[in-house]
């Protein structure tokens, strides 16, 4: 058995691979460099050019494109109408944006417990958790793979609520052929460097409803208008404009719009390569007995943003925390996603209980997610394959 870098053994790689990373290209500096050097570096062209490539990549009437992925959700609670009293139930596997966007609008988050084969919000555990304060739903598409999205838009239209998705790992994903981005009322993307494609900080939502796309506009400038329809005071002036709403400035640049529909470009073939990857993956860790790999719907194909290893907590020697550090010393980048949200102090201030959702609690003692994003080599590959299995040798109990 090969000596663990843990315990002073040569690590598998002598630098470190992170879980996720952005690949940008000569065409995508250019393209900001080109903005740089015209008249608008924020609030001009580049804004709308991005955001039809976006809505286009999905099929989405409209997109209306944020400064990051939270305040995009934040724009689409005020849109929805998310307010005091209103309860909004969201899965507790996610980033705490997902929920964070329904305090900033006063409303109370409601966490329903996921599905232990997708790691999935359940749709019968969003079913029990709905009551007549109840005013929108917030499905996570966890690791890129679309949430049941039908059996959400049933109980939205049953109830009456807003369908908001978090798509935030999902672009380019697929659901019963569908496109993620025409599954909900509003979707979300994010364009952090470690999500499909970056701006750097960014975020959209696309949706088909013209009102929703207008609230979102006035959300992201100040609730500023200027449409001369909207005025009430329509003839006062040239330099006139309202504010109706209070906005905030959550615009995107235009330099981080230009990078963005450089981006775009790339897409599907990020996808592509994201795959590729993972059936590799799927392929080596098959061999591996007390390793969980990723289990996919039948009606989802999944864009990949993370893949997640569940180590089964009675099959090893040691703990998730001891795997995780092993793998480190072996300098493979690995990280977990994500603490239950309702367990962090801030919430629990709030008086959400452990307990709450105990597939999520139990899924999160013992997941670690490993490398993956498209730039990785052939190499990369296999070191990460080549650590898990010396992980594996040394702490399985055989
Ligand atoms: C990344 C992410 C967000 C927030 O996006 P930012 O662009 O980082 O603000 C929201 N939800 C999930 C599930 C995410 O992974």
């Amino acid at each position: 058995m090969e000596k663990l870098a843990l315990y002073g053994g040569a690590p598998v790689r002598t630098s470190v691979l992170s879980y996720g990373q952005q690949w940008i290209e000569d065409h995508d500096v250019q393209a900001v460099v080109d903005t740089l050097r015209g008249s608008f570096i924020t609030q001009g062209p580049n804004i709308d050019a991005f955001e039809r490539a976006v809505a286009d990549s999905c099929g989405a009437k409209y997109a209306v494109a944020f400064s990051n992925g939270t305040a995009a959700l934040h724009g689409a609670a005020f849109a929805a109408g998310i307010g005091p009293g209103d309860e909004v139930i969201t899965s507790p596997i996610t980033f705490v944006a997902s929920s964070n966007c329904v305090l900033y609008q006063g409303g109370t988050p409601v966490f329903a417990d996921i599905r232990p084969d997708t790691y999935n919000l359940d749709p019968e555990a969003v079913r029990a958790k709905i009551t007549e304060r109840t005013k929108a739903l917030i499905p996570v598409d966890f690791t890129g793979q679309p949430a049941e999205m039908d059996a959400f838009r049933r109980l939205a239209d049953e109830h009456g609520l807003v369908l908001i998705e978090d798509a935030a790992h999902s672009i380019g994903a697929t659901y019963k052929d569908r496109k993620v981005g025409t599954l909900a009322d509003m979707t979300m993307f994010s364009f952090h460097p470690v999500k499909h494609i970056t701006t750097g900080e960014g975020g959209i939502i696309v949706t088909d409803r013209e009102e929703y796309a207008e609230k979102l506009r006035l959300f992201r400038s100040h609730g500023i208008t200027r449409d001369a329809k909207l005025l009430t005071k329509p003839d006062e002036g040239p330099w006139y404009h309202e504010m109706h709403e209070l906005g905030y400035n959550y615009r995107m640049t235009d330099l981080q719009a230009a990078l963005g529909t450089s981006q775009m470009q790339r897409l599907d073939e990020f996808v592509a390569r994201r795959r590729e990857i993972v059936a590799a993956y799927d392929q080596a860790f098959v061999e591996f007995a007390g390793i969980v790999t990723p289990f996919q719907h039948e009606d989802t194909n999944s864009s990949w943003h993370l893949y997640i290893l569940r180590f089964q907590r009675d099959k090893f020697t040691a703990s998730r925390k001891q795997i995780f550090e092993a793998l480190r010393a072996e300098n493979i980048g690995v990280n977990v996603h994500y603490i239950p949200v309702y367990t962090q102090p801030y919430y629990q201030g709030l008086g959400y209980e452990k307990g709450l959702c105990p597939h999520a609690e139990a899924l999160y003692e013992e997941i670690i997610t490993i490398p993956l994003f498209p730039k990785m080599s052939a190499e990369d590959i296999a070191d990460v394959i080549r650590a898990v299995g010396k992980v594996h040798a040394h702490f399985y109990k055989a």
